[in-house]
């Protein structure tokens, strides 16, 4: 399937550096101890600008739920239909979810609750991006 190849805006751009080295790192705010993904302006708890850093975290989770696309309304995703939209929960901190197309599961036999690990597609030149993938 055809990726969305990332725009990194002055607020992502953290994070998409780290990935292209092939790390995850999130928001993480000093003042509450919290973890934040995707990234925003403040702390969605706190509402703190100043104390937000990043963190690197594991790249280990698991399907916590999953859809199917079937009638999808993004044009540039309807060739691919259907096709798996997974939620992923990070092991590490199980607020932070992700979306994933779980690359080599068929499409109705997503293993709901399995162990996924982070990997990494190149999908332009010098960009990667995160994906999971099921372990074992
Ligand atoms: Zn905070």
């Amino acid at each position: 399937m055809p990726k969305v190849i990332p725009v990194a805006d002055e607020l992502s751009k953290p994070f998409w550096d780290a990935v292209n080295q092939k790390r995850l790192v999130l928001q993480n705010c000093a003042a509450c101890d919290k973890l934040q993904y995707p990234p925003r302006e403040t702390c969605a708890k706190c509402g703190s600008a100043e104390q937000l850093g990043w963190k690197e975290v594991e790249g280990k989770g698991h399907i916590s739920t999953n859809i199917v696309i079937e009638d999808g309304r993004l044009n540039r995703r309807m060739p691919d239909q259907p096709y798996i939209l997974a939620l992923i929960t990070l092991d590490q901190d199980p607020s932070i979810n992700f979306y994933s197309n779980l690359p080599g599961i068929p499409t109705y036999e997503v293993p709901v609750g399995s162990a996924v690990e982070v990997i990494y597609e190149e999908v332009a030149p010098d960009q990667l991006i995160h994906e999971w993938q099921v372990i074992g």
